[in-house]
């Protein structure tokens, strides 16, 4: 069970530090709306299809929207993704890490990146290996010259996410990082008290997908 969040109280609930993305993926326009009305500016999209058909218009609306990719990114999406999204926080291959970097110079928009570590070592989830995280932040930031600020990650499902979110915290510490997106509907409170920044949640503000 999701404990239901309100999101007119979720802030002053969060210690001040604590960055609240309100992932809007496959919700209705109504919960949207309601969402901004009642104060949330920060949201999280996992497709950038889905983020244009939700935020194009409304971005002209609010002029004070943090938008964040929290999804894989294809090749074929980095410039509309970079037009549109103001933080991209799953950069997982350097594929995608020089298609974003060019992209940035051509638009001159130079968005704050995160990159994404697959703390579980799964096979089927996108992310760096922990192992090769120091030389893939090099080349990011030496090679690329991109704004890395953090990382992210996503634990494996239906595990005790904390040794994970410890993990995590290490490393960012390691690279000198100072933001750490982790900790969703399920398990934000344990997130931050390993030392998240950024917290995910979807289904505990919106309801069931
Ligand atoms: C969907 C999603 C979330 C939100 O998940 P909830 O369990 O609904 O809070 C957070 N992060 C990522 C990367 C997601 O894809």
């Amino acid at each position: 069970m999701i404990a239901k969040i309100d999101p007119a109280n979720i802030r002053k609930a969060l210690p001040s530090h604590i960055q609240l993305i309100a992932v809007s993926k496959n919700q209705p326009d109504e919960k949207i709306d309601a969402a901004l009305q009642q104060g949330l500016r920060h949201f999280g999209e996992n497709k950038v299809q889905e983020a244009i058909r939700h935020w194009q218009k409304r971005r002209l609306q609010y002029n004070d929207l943090t938008l964040h990719l929290i999804g894989p990114l294809q090749s074929n999406k980095v410039s509309e993704a970079v037009a549109l999204f103001d933080t991209i926080q799953t950069i997982d291959r350097k594929k995608i890490a020089l298609a974003l970097a060019d992209e940035m110079k051509k638009q001159a928009r130079f968005l704050p990146c995160f990159i994404q570590v697959n703390i579980g070592d799964e096979p089927q989830k996108s992310g760096i290996a922990v192992d090769d995280l120091p030389s893939f932040y090099n080349y990011c930031v030496a090679d690329l010259k991109m704004d890395i600020v953090g990382l992210m990650a996503i634990p494996p499902l239906d595990e005790n996410p904390e040794p994970y979110f410890l993990q995590m915290k290490k490393l960012t510490d390691h690279l000198g990082l100072k933001q750490l997106s982790m900790g969703m509907s399920q398990d934000y409170q344990q997130a931050i008290a390993c030392g998240a920044t950024h917290i995910r949640i979807g289904t505990a503000l919106f309801g069931e997908r």
